[in-house]
């Protein structure tokens, strides 16, 4: 497959060889498999009937790893061996992970840039944990649709950065499955409603799980969708309202004080049961036995209720204002929205939703089996089931495209896996005093090093009117137009002097190339971090050294006596020779110590040419 398209003319499959495709919704509590059988779209239940699989891992000393439900009861029992909510891990380095909100997990202490968990059965990392409910689910489906899958399209948040994007992918190839494509959650959410086949408009998806909330505004252009804004709460959900409830009933039934942990486990079960109750009913009987043995019993009631959560339904409020101001767009300009995530069953965030956008949201499809079964359509159509038409659907780029900049480091513009078409444009300046050319040079791939990545192409930016280093204003505009095909303009904006190229990044690259950059780019992110800030420092060093030569070229006879002239040549030995290590922290001194020591020197420049600018003109014509 060819870099930049999904695929290529002549290669779909036979119209009579169905090929086995998943859609896979890898949630935060709750993971979900989809597949179109009969043209149909539908999520696939375990032997028990079930579709939901909590996302829960439970690791045992010699034995494989339980995933699900039984892995969700056992949690309270054994938190250190069985992981939930793993998905908040993914892509993230041990730093992120020092955080309290993990604190169930013991993590290995290592060098790593990956954080593994201490378990039983060894240390795991997210990307091995969230396997495990990949594999889970692969089994599931190989077994209901009885056969070898040809690939599987998992679906993210939209606001997943690049790491968690790659580990999401490295999950999926360790449990062994073929990824077609990471499909953003709101995205799959509007393809299951069928609304990539409407006319162009902007949508906005509302998504409440159990413990995470977000909302995204895609604008749908030409059946490609944008993701125009994101916004959200990490820590807000169906939880919250349990907890809520549960807070409540300890009220009612007067056992703040003493409750031990199974207690509030409980509580916390009884609580949930009953919001899930009050979607149907009006009013359900709450139970819950007291420390002493005693029953005590209740009624909530949905009023008891609304009271109970609305403060948590007004708080998704203030993250929808705010995607809408980053959409840069108003309320009314939403032409669809669409409710995702088990907590959008609550009737009452139903009505809030659609008091806040006036319109009434999507809820036909079931919410918590929605972003699955988009997920399992668009699965379908990239494992070639569809007609050719069918097939440009939501592109993406694969890999970064960038600039050199100086010191041989990549600027990325356009980051992997943004959706085209797409146009970034950056501004640059020059680098030496009276500098007329710019050389160009289009890199792709994901290294912090020019020499990592891919060379795309070259070109130059001839005419730039002589000014002084840090003058000019180059802007580099890439875009990437619905094909794939790359233009970079580059174009100096005081004088409008312009500069143009085509890239054709599609030859060449295989998809195994792509994943062993990928796989790179891993591996070496840490090292790369490093040797960037090192060539940083040392460009910055060249700066300086080049800066300062020039001008004792021109005047430093002029403003130096030999004393000082023997102290600055030496100073600026030491940086020369030291510029040549790869020791941050001395380049750093050296240069501190050099502009220390022309201080003086740098001074009666300046002063001398401010009598120079200033020669000829009266003060007051300054002082206006
Ligand atoms: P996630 O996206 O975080 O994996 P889900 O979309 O599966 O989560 O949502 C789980 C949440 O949905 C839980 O808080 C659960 O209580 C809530 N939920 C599920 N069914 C109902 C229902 N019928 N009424 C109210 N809340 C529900
Ligand atoms: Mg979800």
């Amino acid at each position: 497959m060819a870099l930049l398209q999904i695929s290529e003319p002549g290669q779909a499959t036979a119209p009579h060889q169905h090929r086995l495709a998943i859609g896979i919704d890898l949630g935060t509590t709750n993971s979900l498999v989809a597949s179109v059988r009969s043209g149909l779209a539908e999520t696939l239940a375990d032997e028990s009937g079930q579709h939901l699989l909590p996302s829960v891992v439970r690791y045992l000393q010699h034995q494989q790893p339980v995933v699900g439900q039984s892995a969700k009861e056992a949690a309270p029992d054994d938190p250190m061996n069985t992981i939930v909510s793993v998905k908040r891990l993914m892509g993230r380095g041990i730093e992120d992970v020092r955080d309290n909100e993990f604190d169930t997990y013991k993590f290995v202490e290592q060098e790593s840039a990956v954080p593994r968990i201490h378990t039983v059965a060894g240390d795991v990392s997210a990307i091995e944990v969230s396997a495990e409910i990949l594999k889970s689910l692969r089994a599931r489906a190989e077994k209901t649709l009885g056969g070898d899958l040809s690939g599987a399209v998992i679906t993210v948040p939209a606001y997943f950065d690049e790491a968690q994007r790659q580990a999401t992918k490295d999950a999926a190839r360790l449990a062994g499955l073929n990824v077609l494509r990471l499909l953003n959650e709101p995205t799959a959410a509007a393809v299951a409603y069928g609304l990539d086949k409407k006319s162009d408009g902007i949508i906005a998806i509302y998504d409440l799980g159990g413990g995470t909330f977000d909302v995204s505004i895609l604008r749908l252009n030409r059946g490609v969708f944008e993701v125009m804004a994101t916004a959200g709460d990490s820590a807000l959900g169906g939880d919250d309202m349990d907890a809520a409830i549960a807070r409540w009933i300890m009220q009612q039934a007067n056992i703040q004080d003493d409750a031990d942990h199974a207690q509030i486990r409980r509580l916390m079960h009884e609580a949930r049961r009953a919001k899930e109750a009050l979607t149907d009913a009006d009013a359900t009987t709450v139970e819950v036995v007291r420390m002493d043995g005693s029953l005590w019993q209740g009624q909530l009631t949905r009023a008891d209720m609304h009271e109970l959560i609305d403060s948590l339904i007004r708080k998704t409020i203030s993250p929808c204002r705010r995607a809408l101001r980053d959409a840069g767009i108003g309320v009314d300009e939403v032409d669809e929205v669409v409710m995702v995530g088990g907590s959008t069953r609550v009737p009452r965030v139903r009505e809030q939703v659609e008091a806040f956008f006036k319109r009434p949201p999507l809820v036909d499809i079931d919410p918590d089996k929605v972003v699955a079964v988009g997920a399992a359509l668009q699965a379908d159509v990239l494992a070639g089931n569809k007609p050719d038409e069918e097939m440009l659907l939501l592109d993406v780029i694969p890999l970064s495209l960038g600039l050199e900049t100086m010191g041989g480091l990549s600027e990325k513009l356009i980051s992997r896996n943004t959706t085209i078409p797409v146009a970034r444009a950056q501004e640059f300046t020059t680098y030496k005093d009276g500098q007329t050319a710019m050389s160009i040079h289009v890199v792709q791939g994901e290294r912090e090093m020019v020499q990592d990545c891919r060379s795309l192409a070259r070109f130059s930016l001839h005419g730039i009117p002589p000014m002084v280093a840090g003058a000019a204003r180059i802007r580099v505009t890439f875009q990437v137009d619905a094909d794939g095909l790359l233009s970079v303009t580059a174009q100096e904006l005081t004088s409008g002097v312009q500069s143009r190229i085509e890239v054709k990044p599609s030859y060449g690259l295989e998809d195994t190339e792509i994943e062993q950059m990928l796989r790179d780019s891993m591996e070496h992110a840490r090292g790369d971090m490093e040797s960037r800030r090192v060539r940083e420092q040392q460009v910055e060093a060249d700066r300086v050294i080049e800066a300062l030569e020039a001008a004792l070229q021109t005047d430093g006879e002029q403003y130096l006596d030999q004393a000082e002239r023997e102290k600055i040549d030496q100073a600026l030995s030491a940086l020369h020779q030291v510029n040549q290590t790869e020791d941050v922290e001395a380049i750093k001194a050296a240069i501190k110590n050099l502009e220390t020591t022309c201080s003086a020197y740098v001074e009666r420049r300046m002063n001398s040419s401010i009598q120079h600018a200033m020669s000829g003109h009266s003060i007051e014509e300054f002082e206006s």
